[in-house]
């Protein structure tokens, strides 16, 4: 857990969220400004930078659950985008690895 990490105090349930699942290593969470109808934020517990520093089996782990929670929050069958933005350049605000699941709606392309 990292002292000034607002994912961190999600995890921990200092700060609420809308939790669309858990286990023991991760949670998804219901974004707090979405982008689209859906919009999910799949969490490691563990805290970790980002994609550069994680280990690979955890990313392996968080993205097979990226059917199972589409499939729950209604995107899977119309289709749905995963976004991992890295770094400042990459337009990642909380440093705290993270995967936006975002769906419902028809998505533009491209995203800059
Ligand atoms: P990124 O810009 O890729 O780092 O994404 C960070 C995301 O976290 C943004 O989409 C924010 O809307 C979202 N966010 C920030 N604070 C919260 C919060 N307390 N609960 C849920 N989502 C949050």
């Amino acid at each position: 857990m990292a002292e000034d990490c607002i994912f961190c105090k999600i995890i921990k349930g200092e700060i609420p969220s809308a939790r669309v699942y858990e286990d023991d290593k991760m949670i998804a969470i219901n974004d707090v400004a979405p982008a689209a109808p859906v919009h999910v934020l799949l969490l490691p517990k563990e805290h970790t930078r980002d994609i550069t520093t994680a280990d690979a089996e955890l990313v392996a782990y968080m993205l097979s659950k990226v059917k199972m929670i589409a499939e729950k929050t209604g995107i899977a069958e119309k289709g749905f985008r995963i976004v991992i933005n890295t770094g400042d350049d990459g337009g990642q605000t909380v440093k705290h690895l993270h995967i936006h699941l975002i769906g419902g709606k028809v998505l533009g392309w491209p995203p800059c």
